[in-house]
């Protein structure tokens, strides 16, 4: 059975436990998926970022290629 952190005591808790059995936080594992959430749009962010930063060089020196 996969265990998890709890967020709040950071005791180990069962994923499937819908409160801790240490502090009683409720449902300890949607905090984790709430995180990955936000690690998941910080990424898409970073990628989002580098493809644009990429966008911006290679489409002026395209256009340069091309104007010469
Ligand atoms: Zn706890």
């Amino acid at each position: 059975m996969p265990l998890i952190s709890c967020p709040v005591c950071e005791h180990q808790v069962s994923k499937r436990a819908h409160a801790c059995p240490s502090c009683g936080e409720p449902d300890p594992s949607r905090h984790h998926t709430k995180i990955s959430w936000l690690i998941n749009l910080f990424w898409l962010c970073v990628v989002l970022g580098i493809g644009l930063t990429i966008w911006n060089v290679a489409v002026p020196m395209v256009m340069d290629m091309f104007n010469r």
